[in-house]
């Protein structure tokens, strides 16, 4: 049997070597499922969530959101690259898709896996305000926010996590599910932390801009959902993303940084 304190060095090693870079904050995250095991689990929940639901093609709405989609991840590969950061997206495989669904709703899974619910479509009111969805969806991909949380989740379910953990198993994939919420019939999803949003705020302000989008149109967009609380049902991506005045302030306050890195890419002006 193993000591405990041998147990713990395991661990400690584990955690060790489970670390990964965030390329927007330059710390330290937690990563104990390596995005090559990640992503092909991801990719094959995304096409059966998109085979059990019905996707829009061809409206002006779904080429909406797969033309904000290409010019958010052409905006996150410039930023990465002008950063140092060459080969970050190597294993993505961008997709956009527009599902006919009233849920107030938008995600992006790992390796960018993006859906956008026909229902948010209100909310967001024209193409800077999906901009605005998307680039902070993106930005907790790109962050692997939804990976440590799963990598906190399997700490707490299995306690020391050795080596590499392959989802092939019907309880992984659950937790994955649990963890990336991956629509309304996969049930809970956890709400990010509050240090996750605010990051998703930041990179999703800057690489909309980047995109084009001015991003003085974030506060509005979330003041819009906060408003869009107040009586009735609240939209399913706030129990996600709780909007109060406090976020709202903080987009208004970073938006010309924003609107500073934009220029350093040669963006001066937004779109309209
Ligand atoms: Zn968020």
């Amino acid at each position: 049997m193993l000591k405990f304190k041998t147990i713990v060095s395991l661990l400690v090693i584990t955690l060790i070597y489970s670390c990964a870079t965030n390329p927007f904050t330059g710390k330290k995250t937690m990563a104990l499922v390596p995005n090559s095991d990640l992503f092909p689990t991801s990719f094959a929940q995304y096409n059966q969530f998109l085979s059990e639901h019905k996707v829009v093609t061809g409206t002006k709405d779904a080429q909406m959101i797969t033309r904000v989609g290409e010019r958010i991840a052409a905006a996150s590969e410039r930023w990465l690259n002008a950063n140092g950061y060459h080969g970050y997206l190597n294993d993505y495989k961008w997709e956009y898709h527009l599902v006919d669904d009233k849920t107030e709703n938008a995600w992006c899974m790992p390796g960018g896996k993006i859906v956008f619910y026909t229902g948010i479509l209100p909310v967001a009111k024209n193409e800077t305000g999906v901009a605005v969805i998307m680039g902070h969806e993106v930005a907790h991909a790109l962050a692997n926010h939804g990976q440590q949380r799963m990598s906190a989740g399997m700490l707490q379910q299995f306690g020391a996590v050795a080596g590499n953990v392959v989802l092939q198993n019907e309880s992984d994939r659950n937790l994955f599910n649990q963890y990336y919420g991956v629509g309304s019939q996969v049930g809970v999803m956890l709400p990010f932390s509050r240090s996750h949003e605010t990051e998703a705020d930041k990179i999703g302000l800057y690489i909309m801009a980047v995109a084009g989008y001015d991003p003085t149109e974030a506060a509005a967009l979330w003041q819009r959902m906060k408003a869009n609380s107040a009586g009735g049902a609240p939209p399913e991506i706030l129990s996600t993303h709780p909007s109060n005045d406090s976020r709202i302030a903080n987009l208004r306050a970073l938006a010309p940084s924003a609107i500073a890195e934009a220029k350093k890419f040669g963006v001066t002006k937004f779109r309209e």
